[in-house]
């Protein structure tokens, strides 16, 4: 089997309300995604997605997608895609770094592999496991009244762990890890999302300060080495998340003892093939996850949910669904969908979401 062809979709994504990470440094309304679809000699097509959440949150943006799949593609033609780990070699050697780039084709490639198999991707992964993936809610920034308030509707949708996003103002901060934490059902956990807004002495004192409402935190400073200082000098469970993007950093965070969990998404680590021995490592030494997109339509999300579903409950945090706050739908009645605050990998061969031609515009690059 032999890839023949690659097309590549642009694709906006409005969001169905604003969005602010870290005290309002980051507002957008839309996202800019790139669906890739591999075909090959032998009929069978694959589908992959890559978007970042935004152009301000990672090193990532989604012209930069597009422009890494052109260097890229043509190296990639003729050869078998389901052959994972040549197929990235390639990509490392036709364009070192750029790992959110590979995403898409790697996702792609995959879900050939898969319909090639007649297998879900999760039993490729590793193997089913039998219960739910538990969903969590992503909360952007607000005051404290708005923060409660979008708790209430999470709620309302069935989530039971909420991603608040917070940091920049510690003050503010404080009133709205207050106001959220008593606002908790019993049932209910927290993570405090930074997004690495703070310095190192202003984590620690709200951390301190705000010890008696647990919860977790995530990425509360920019680098590895800062957050790891805070992990030292606090008590509440640390995820990390933006700092971790090769294995290496993966490594040298369980060295440091920096965390308890990490943030695992597929886009930002360069696709599934990564993800998965990132995965295997978080399992093999004791780190939880979120295994989740860093944005995208129910495309990109359902990769990420078989990646869970194929990971052991107990190493699972929750999944975040990006095209669960999407005002549009690529393919409706596809894929994981938020179901009372947990989902499940589908059941068909490949990743089980084919994006609608009419809904799409026509391809904005081809390879053959
Ligand atoms: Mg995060």
């Amino acid at each position: 089997m032999r890839i023949s062809r690659i097309s590549v979709y642009q694709l906006a994504l409005p969001l169905s309300k604003p969005y602010w990470l870290s005290g309002g440094r980051l507002r957008f309304d839309a996202l800019d995604s790139t669906l890739v679809c591999v075909e090959t000699d032998e009929g069978v097509a694959g589908w992959g997605e890559g978007c970042p959440w935004g152009s301000s949150y990672l090193p990532a943006f989604g012209k930069g997608i597009r422009a890494g799949i052109d260097e890229i593609a043509p190296s990639l033609l003729g050869l078998d895609p389901r052959g994972l780990d040549v197929i990235n070699r390639v990509m490392d050697a036709a364009l070192p770094g750029h790992l959110y780039a590979k995403s898409p084709l790697d996702m792609a490639c995959w879900d050939v592999l898969g319909k090639a198999t007649g297998l879900p991707l999760c039993e490729l992964l590793g193997g089913r496991e039998a219960g739910d993936v538990l969903l969590h809610s992503s909360i952007s920034t607000g005051t404290p009244d708005d923060m409660v308030g979008d708790l209430e509707a999470s709620r309302h949708r069935g989530y039971v762990i909420h991603s608040f996003k917070i940091g920049a103002d510690i003050k503010l901060d404080r009133e709205r890890i207050t106001s959220i934490s008593n606002a908790l059902l019993p049932k209910e956990q927290a993570t405090f999302d930074v997004n690495r807004a703070w310095l190192c002495d202003q984590a620690i004192r709200v951390m301190n300060d705000m010890r008696e409402f647990g919860g977790y935190y995530e990425q509360p400073c920019e680098t590895l080495e800062e957050c790891s200082k805070v992990r030292r000098a606090t008590q509440q469970p640390m995820i990390l998340d933006e700092c971790i993007q090769t294995f290496s950093d993966l490594k040298r965070a369980d060295a440091l003892s920096a965390c308890e969990a990490i943030g695992l998404k597929l886009g930002r680590v360069g696709g599934i093939t990564r993800a998965r021995r990132m995965r295997d490592f978080c399992v093999a030494v004791g780190l939880r996850m979120n295994i989740e997109e860093t944005g995208g339509s129910v495309l990109a999300d359902t990769a990420a949910v078989h990646l869970a579903q194929s990971t052991p409950e107990t190493h699972r945090r929750a999944t975040w669904l990006s095209h669960d706050m999407l005002s549009t739908d690529v393919a409706p009645g596809q894929g994981a969908r938020n179901d009372h605050g947990v989902t499940r990998a589908p059941r068909v061969p490949g990743i089980g979401v084919i994006p609608e031609s009419d809904r799409i515009d026509a391809a904005c690059a081809v390879y053959d």
